[in-house]
């Protein structure tokens, strides 16, 4: 095999730069994406035109009701990974599996830990993981399916029904990542002792697992904020937003609004750094999890179905960005691109993530949209110059719906699915059907 000598040195020092590499990273990515972008805007009649018909209906609206004028309208489509438009489609998709499977059972949230001896070891001479977020992203691609299949394939937690994930990274870069979890009915969490069971909002005994002790006071202690720290990025208008320090408490309590509250009892401090810390600062943890991959793995009982539509947004609700726009013109620009690009934060990590084309999302099963709408106002797709075309192509093809309709007319059978059920038992004709 032959190695361009060349490309190695300029790799070894790109991975020795320490900050610089970081930024290259970045940069390289900012490129791509902006190079992706640019299609859009220029081929935006060969999008669903008429998908798009009420945006713009809403738009001028607007417009006139303000005395302004439209100028400027570009979609971003949803077949853009991460786009407010995809992650709204997953959200309604991730509800669509609700409705078949129920509510989620358990939340868990697993972080990366740039301590792992998987990338320690990888790290040349006076490297650091903040400077080679390649490494840290493909040491946490090949935990997570580690992790997915100890939940899932080995039950860790019961027999899975379905489940969700969605990649995330915080504000210092590290990947995370969220897990809804659906069980079956044997396996559903129901008393205070089944919870206690799975979920432990208490510092360890030392004497009994110093092991499982270390990596509680490492990872999951929060803060010091409050009195203590008031400069704390938790604290909003001098209150923790987290809510810490928790009450003490002597048994779990089921369902107090979203989640359980978990028993924190009453122990001696125990000193941890510079502080004197006892249970009520203490995140909940699953024991087990926690020892096996050493890492910040949070796992909370949903225990009311309010939680449902929370953690589906919450997952789903895409990246932090902030925008002010200042203007004194007298028309109306609706540009996604813009607003997607326009204060939008990338970090080393998700710039590699992405540069190494890692999902964002998945789930367990295939959902597939079908089709809703009045007579005669069905999506078409159209070219410009080939609208007669379309028409004639939409004439003769059925939708979702119309199929479903025209089903129901020759097949007493179908009368006994609903519309969102066809699918269990009918396929649709895919070259008659759009
Ligand atoms: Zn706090």
């Amino acid at each position: 095999m032959h190695i361009d000598f060349q490309f190695v040195v300029t790799l070894v020092f790109l991975h020795s730069s320490g900050k610089l590499f970081q930024q290259y990273v970045e940069d390289d990515y900012v490129k791509i994406e902006g190079f992706g972008l640019i299609y859009i805007p220029l081929n935006q009649k060969d999008l669903r035109v008429e998908f798009y018909r009420g945006l713009l209906g809403a738009l001028t609206t607007l417009a006139s009701n303000n005395n302004l004028r439209v100028e400027k309208l570009v979609i971003l489509p949803s077949s853009f990974q991460g786009n407010p438009r995809s992650m709204q489609q997953n959200y309604q998709d991730a509800m669509a599996m609700v409705r078949k499977f129920g509510w989620p059972d358990l939340f868990v949230t697993s972080a990366c830990n740039p301590l792992w001896p998987e990338i320690l070891n990888a790290m040349q001479g006076r490297e650091r993981p903040e400077n080679r977020p390649d490494i840290v992203v493909r040491v946490f691609k090949i935990n997570l399916p580690e992790l997915l299949d100890y939940l899932i394939k080995r039950k860790a937690f019961g027999c899975v029904t379905s489940y969700i994930y969605v990649i995330e990274f915080q504000k210092r870069g590290l990947p995370h990542c969220h897990i809804l979890l659906t069980l079956d009915s044997s396996s559903k969490i129901r008393t205070k002792n089944d919870i206690d069971k799975f979920v432990s909002a208490e510092l360890p005994n030392i004497n009994v697992n110093r092991r499982l002790f270390e990596i509680v006071t490492k990872c999951m202690v929060h803060g010091p904020c409050g009195i203590i720290n008031p400069n704390a990025p938790c604290m909003k208008d001098g209150e923790c937003c987290k809510q810490f320090p928790k009450a003490f408490r002597e048994e779990t309590e089921e369902n107090v609004n979203i989640y359980p509250v978990y028993k924190r009892r009453c122990i001696e401090p125990v000193r941890v750094g510079k502080h004197y810390i006892d249970n009520r600062w203490i995140s909940s943890f699953n024991p087990w999890l926690f020892k096996k991959y050493n890492a910040h793995i949070n796992v909370e009982v949903c225990a009311s179905v309010k939680s449902v539509e929370y953690l589906y947004k919450y997952v789903y609700k895409g990246r932090d960005a902030t925008s002010i726009t200042l203007k004194n013109d007298d028309s109306v620009n609706h540009d996604e691109i813009l607003n997607f690009l326009d204060g939008r934060y990338v970090s080393a990590p998700e710039a590699m993530w992405r540069l190494s084309e890692f999902s964002m999302s998945d789930k367990s099963h295939t959902v597939i949209r079908l089709a809703v709408h009045l007579p005669e106002q069905q999506t078409i797709f159209l070219k410009e110059g080939q609208e007669n075309e379309a028409v004639e192509r939409a004439s003769i093809k059925d939708t979702t719906l119309t199929a479903w309709f025209k089903l129901n007319l020759v097949d007493e059978e179908a009368h006994e699915y609903y519309y969102a059920d066809i699918r269990q038992c009918y396929v649709f004709d895919k070259p008659s059907t759009k």
